[in-house]
């Protein structure tokens, strides 16, 4: 705070009443656009900030003018209107970021959506004209595209593993690997989840090795189900054992009881058709003998936030029947959203260009390298001389704990300090991070190294980031 002379500091009682600060014609339109309650509001709040600097003599007399205050009190409440949910510019390098709402919709997802805002027929059956069931909404494109009997769908994956443990072992026990005991970022951990949905872990083998009689030795009459669990997260490698689905399923069979298995990310469609990193796909794990199936909606689906449940008729009757399952059902806009993007997988060969994740997760590094040589002489305008700016090979990241040991060769930015900013390389860093982040629409990087580095893998229209050049430029000056 610059010290400024006694007689251009404002006193407290230099502010205006909030009626007399409300009476001008500026103030007029702001309660013609807002209504009372919002200006009124504000504007309380406003004059009591004020007062208290004031009070603390802190308060420079100009801001104590009409035009001031009408002014102060606009972006006041521009701020209180602005959404805190934002669009942000995703320069991670990691394509389903948790943090940055996991998967990005689909073009004809969102016109869907729109659509569906107002009356639909979520639990209506147009044949009939009589109530009908909103699982009816996808049950049948999941069925087709996964190959399995019946199908059912929830809040998220979470819900979906919850909702499938309680209605086949509430009070029971489930068996499942030590190797597969797997927490999911924060607060979905197998063991928590369990305990949740009133069924008793009974743990069997090693964390790297358990073999098929681990299993076989722990089944006895208060055995519900088998679970096995696929460890996105992290890979356990060396001398390592576990017992596939197929193995699974003739045990758990053999005993009548039924398996499920956890895919967590879970694709329909295989990676490896486009030189990426295979994960499992719940076709196969039906085709192996799981009686269940649960992934998530916004991994590598592609979708909105959801929790799939495909599996035998019988298994799938019980879950949908099960009285929490109206709890965790989902809302009719994600359901919307799902069902567009599930008609997207019949037809596979547009999915690189009809579904944002798949195109981005796709995007050939060299598109990548080349959008990153053109963006950098702008970029370098905007932060010279504190910055210097190389473009470099980055490893994007697919994210949302699916397949944490491979990288998609990438290419973006990386902005070093310069001159007298190297002084503080760590400081100047997280000034430039936060300038980034100030944006009207945010740019996340990432620090690493001494750098800030910007992955354009997800950078699908460089306009979105030259537009806020000018603005990033004025903020590091
Ligand atoms: C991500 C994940 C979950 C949780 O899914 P959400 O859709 O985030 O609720 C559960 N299990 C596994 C194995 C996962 O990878």
């Amino acid at each position: 705070m610059s010290s400024l002379p006694s007689e251009h500091l404002a006193s407290p009682k230099d502010l205006p009443s909030v009626d007399r600060l409300l009476h001008g014609p500026a103030a007029a339109a702001l309660l013609d656009e807002h209504g009372r309650t919002l200006v009124l509001h504000e504007a309380r709040a406003l004059l009591e900030s004020l007062r208290a600097q004031a009070l603390a003599g802190r308060l420079d007399a100009t801001r104590v003018e009409t035009d001031a205050l009408v002014t102060a009190l606009r972006d006041r409440i521009a701020e209180r209107l602005r959404p805190r949910m934002r669009r942000v510019i995703n320069l991670t390098g990691t394509v389903i970021h948790t943090n940055l709402g996991r998967a990005l919709l689909a073009e004809p997802v969102i016109e869907h959506l729109l659509a569906m805002q107002g009356p639909n027929n979520l639990e209506y059956d147009l044949a009939r004209g009589g109530r009908g069931d909103r699982d009816d909404v996808v049950e049948e494109l999941l069925t087709t595209i996964t190959g399995a009997e019946a199908a059912t769908v929830v809040n998220n994956n979470a819900a979906a593993v919850l909702l499938t443990l309680a209605a086949t072992a509430h009070g029971r026990e489930v068996i499942v690997s030590r190797g597969e005991l797997v927490e999911i970022g924060g607060a979905f951990r197998l063991p928590d989840v369990m305990a949740s949905a009133g069924a008793r872990l009974v743990e069997v083998g090693t964390t790297n090795r358990t073999h098929a009689h681990d299993y076989q030795r722990a089944i006895n009459e208060r055995t519900a189900l088998l679970l096995k669990v696929h460890t996105s997260n992290y890979a356990v490698q060396g001398f390592t054992a576990s017992v596939d689905e197929a193995q699974l399923a003739a045990i758990a069979h053999a005993h009548g009881l039924p398996l499920a298995s956890d895919l967590g990310s879970g694709s329909l469609v295989d990676l490896a058709t486009w030189g990426l990193p295979r994960e499992p796909l719940p076709q196969e794990k039906l085709a192996a003998g799981c009686d269940v199936v649960t992934f998530s909606g916004d991994k590598l689906l592609g979708g909105p936030q959801a929790g799939l449940i495909v599996g035998t008729r019988e298994a799938v009757r019980r879950i949908r029947t099960f009285p929490m399952k109206r709890a965790l059902r989902m809302g009719k806009l994600p359901l919307a959203a799902l069902e567009a993007t599930l008609r997207l997988y019949l037809r596979p060969e547009r999915l690189t260009q009809d579904l944002p994740t798949l195109r981005l997760l796709t995007r050939p590094a060299a598109d990548i390298r080349a959008m990153a040589e053109r963006l950098a002489p702008a970029v370098t305008h905007a932060v010279a001389p504190r910055f210097a700016v190389t473009v470099e090979d980055m490893q994007s990241q697919i994210g949302s704990g699916s397949l944490p040991i491979d990288r998609l060769p990438s290419a973006g930015l990386a902005l070093a300090p310069a001159g007298t900013a190297r002084k503080g390389t760590g400081s100047a860093l997280e000034a430039l991070a936060t300038a980034l982040r100030a944006l009207p629409q945010p740019v996340i990087g990432r620090i690493a190294e001494d750098r800030l580095w910007l992955d354009l893998r997800c950078l699908e229209s460089p306009d979105m980031l030259t537009a806020q050049l000018p603005q990033l430029q004025r903020e590091l000056s």
